[in-house]
């Protein structure tokens, strides 16, 4: 297993149309009330994340890690382990947090939401954006080891364009760097600006299951016979047999998640615990990934076939099946 996803908190002080997070209402929300992992917790992460040879950690499934109170506290207890992070942040907090950022060597990454910046006031999204350009400007300086991604996952979203042109106007002021607009396509994504900082493009991201399926716990998982007959046995809520049964992913291989309430999860999209395995207050990670349930995905995805009702609905896994890589 190569990285755990360890989300240190499901705040975050963004309100994103397309993100869960966002659109699941404010801190105090009765029906989503939102939390900071406590230290002890994150200790058992990153103990269970060096337990399972884990070498990466990412700070997020879904909200604004910085925000946490104990953010520059989890980056110091992070270099005292050989792990390394991939910090992924809107970077509203920069300016207050960029110097701890820099100061930690276990930082390795750093991804910035910028087309969350696309829906804010537009004095609100320049100021934030000139935090971060500052961010960059001073990291290639001082931490030209540190990779810096400037993610604008919005590309195709009419609404962003104005936003997008602005950005990259920025961009070429600030590094002398021309990025033309329509550069983007599926095959070059990433664009160098600088040293170790690029801008990252993408469509916009879905969730899968926005639609909760069922507890995990009482999900049937959809497996076959030696025939490779389908044997829905059960009671899953999940996609009707016959649609997509087909595909795999790369999730309880070289990923595991574990929410902010130390729930631990098959991947980094499950932010609602769909496919809870164990918690992590109450046994070790190396034991909850060898739960029934872990072993059934792990085989189901072997065997090209997505078990589980959530993967059914899950388009990020369609860009590892076989059909797929074949083309
Ligand atoms: S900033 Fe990130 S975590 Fe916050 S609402 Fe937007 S996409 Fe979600
Ligand atoms: S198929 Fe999608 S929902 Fe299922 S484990 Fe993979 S990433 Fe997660």
């Amino acid at each position: 297993m190569e990285s755990v996803y360890i989300e240190i908190t499901d705040s975050c002080n963004l309100h994103c149309s397309f993100c869960p997070c966002g659109t699941a209402g404010d801190a105090g929300n009765a029906a989503m009330p939102r939390t900071f992992m406590p230290t002890e917790l994150f200790e058992k992460c990153i103990a269970g994340a060096q337990e399972i040879g884990a070498k990466n950690v990412f700070f997020h499934v879904l909200g604004e890690p910085t925000l946490h109170p104990g953010f520059a506290h989890y980056l110091k207890k992070l270099e005292q382990t050989p792990l390394r992070l991939t910090l992924t942040t809107n970077g509203t907090t920069i300016e207050r947090t960029g110097r701890h950022i820099l100061d930690c060597p276990a930082v390795r990454q750093v991804n910035f939401s910028t087309h969350a910046f696309a829906e804010l006031p537009r004095e609100t999204a320049e100021r934030h954006l000139q935090n971060v350009l500052d961010f960059c400007r001073i990291a290639a300086v001082e931490r030209p080891d540190l990779y810096v991604n400037l993610r604008l996952w919005n590309v195709g979203a009419a609404e962003a364009t104005p936003w997008n042109r602005y950005m990259l106007d920025c961009i070429r002021e600030t590094f002398g760097v021309e990025v033309t607009p329509g550069h983007f396509c599926s095959r070059h994504k990433s664009f160098n600006i600088s040293g170790r900082i690029y801008l990252h493009e993408d469509t916009r991201f879905e969730w899968p299951g926005s639609n909760k399926v069922t507890s995990a716990s009482s999900v049937t998982l959809e497996t076959r016979d030696e025939n490779g007959a389908t044997d829905s046995a059960g009671s899953s809520t999940g996609a009707p047999t016959g649609t997509l049964v087909q595909g795999t992913c790369r999730a309880l291989d070289t990923h595991v998640a574990i929410l902010h309430d130390g729930r631990v999860v098959a991947c980094c999209l499950d932010y609602s615990g769909q496919i809870t395995l164990g918690n992590i207050q109450e046994n070790s990670l190396t034991e909850i990934l060898k739960v029934p349930l872990a072993r059934e995905l792990r085989e189901g995805f072997a065997q090209n076939e997505l078990r589980h009702p959530l993967c059914r609905a899950c388009s990020y896994c369609k860009r590892f099946s076989r059909k797929n890589n074949k083309a």
